[in-house]
């Protein structure tokens, strides 16, 4: 493959916002027109990190650090250019073009590829639909897992609609690359949404890209299955995932300590990195081996 071309680069930068990408590393507290944090590359007790989100740069005045969103990944995960845009790329859903030759065309990609891609359309979905619910975000805020919470984790919500993620996905995605998400399935009278009327929890590979839904159901009467999973697919495997593995990486307590907090379920790990156990990870469904 050749060099990537300056167009996806641009892409990459602008579908990562730098505060969403800075903050889910390192938390920002907004202090007028920017956001502060103590600097992650030197040793601080008060703030001189600054991301200014009208120049999508950071800039640290106690040791000069200074880039944009794909330097701070960079210089945070320690690694090399290539490496931190394909990992903005997958954050930000962007197919990489590369010089001399567009790469792979949408119909080449594997149908892996085209299923991560779908997943990351899902997550806009189920977030757009969230911001537009009422009843969804008032259950989430009562359980204590709404606006900033809900925006961190990236929950969402499934309207208790049959048919409209399947009628939208089909029109942007080929019958195998839906079927490999689990998200819309086809019985003998067509298509159908596998999750209704439930909040949603995007689940995560070690690489932070979403290969699976939690989802836990809103209505308490009805007689449904409370929480379910994506089911087992090309992408989701639930025995070989655990929901927030992808935030050890950057674990202080992990570090720290060297050991995981494993919790029952996804609200629960929530709860534990808000309480500042960033360690905190749950199995998916399965008993404990
Ligand atoms: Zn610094």
């Amino acid at each position: 493959m050749g060099r990537v071309a300056r167009e996806s680069i641009e892409e990459v930068r602008r579908a990562n916002d730098i505060v969403d990408v800075v903050n889910a590393y390192v938390p920002l507290q907004k202090r007028g027109s920017q956001f502060w944090a103590n600097c992650p590359f030197h040793d601080e007790k008060t703030p001189s990190f600054t991301v200014s989100p009208q120049r999508q740069t950071f800039k640290c005045f106690g040791c000069g650090a200074y880039g944009n969103v794909i330097d701070f990944v960079m210089e945070y995960e320690k690694l090399d250019f290539r490496e931190a845009l394909e990992k903005l790329a997958d954050r930000g859903g962007v197919a990489l073009a590369f010089e001399g030759g567009r790469g792979p065309s949408r119909e080449e990609r594997s149908t892996r590829a085209k299923a991560l891609d779908m997943m990351e359309w899902a997550q806009r979905g189920f977030t757009a639909n969230l911001a537009r619910n009422d009843d969804a975000r008032a259950y989430l805020e009562a359980r204590g897992l709404g606006g900033e919470v809900a925006e961190r984790w990236g929950l969402g919500y499934a309207p208790d609609e049959f048919h409209r993620q399947s009628d939208a996905a089909r029109k942007q995605f080929d019958e195998e690359t839906i079927l490999a998400t689990g998200l819309c399935k086809k019985n003998e009278r067509g298509w159908y949404d596998f999750f209704r009327g439930r909040v949603t929890f995007p689940i995560r590979d070690p690489r932070g890209r979403i290969v699976g839904f939690g989802a836990r159901l809103l209505d308490p009467e009805a007689k449904a299955q409370k929480y379910v999973n994506s089911a087992e697919g090309l992408l989701f495997h639930k025995s070989k995932l655990l929901y927030g593995v992808d935030k050890l990486a950057q674990s202080q307590r992990l570090k720290e300590t060297g050991r995981v907090l494993l919790m029952e379920g996804y609200t629960d790990v929530i709860a534990a990195h808000e309480a500042g156990f960033d360690n905190a990870v749950a199995p998916l469904g399965t008993a404990l081996t």
